[in-house]
């Protein structure tokens, strides 16, 4: 028990020294969760900003945190409430893989690219470069 508790403290901590400030310049840089932990479940205020910020579907981003995280997950008002416990460096984790995976550009690295259902397939196409490559659809 003693353990759980420190693990908790440090989590606490971990999140309150999250900057509060967001980058305001256009250049592309990774979003960071802004978060709480709440029981037993953790809460990511910013998940709608996250998904509007990297053009993203909402729903898409969610069923992929869902995944990678093992867990189930509701969004409400803008916030997406996980069960269990995460830390954010595990979340901003696997917020840079969704970007690597499913923003980026393979070809030119730019984030401005748009995902493209054709039939069964997913494809991640390039404004800027106008490359078009087949990604994992995420069911
Ligand atoms: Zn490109």
């Amino acid at each position: 028990m003693a353990f759980k508790h420190k693990y908790e403290d440090m989590l606490k901590k971990a999140y309150k020294q999250l900057p509060e400030v967001e980058a305001t310049d256009s250049r592309f840089e990774i979003p960071k969760v802004h978060g709480r932990l709440q029981g037993n479940r953790t809460i990511i205020t910013n998940f709608n900003q996250i998904a509007s910020y990297l053009r993203r579907d909402e729903s898409h981003f969610l069923k992929f945190m869902v995944r990678e995280l093992a867990t189930t997950c509701e969004v409400n008002n803008g916030a997406a409430t996980f069960v269990g416990k995460h830390s954010p460096s595990v979340l901003n984790t696997k917020i840079e893989k969704y970007v690597k995976e499913f923003v980026l550009c393979k070809q030119c690295g730019k984030p401005d690219t748009e995902l493209i259902v054709e039939k069964d397939d997913t494809f991640k196409r390039c404004e800027a470069c106008g490359s078009k490559v087949s990604i994992r659809s995420i069911k």
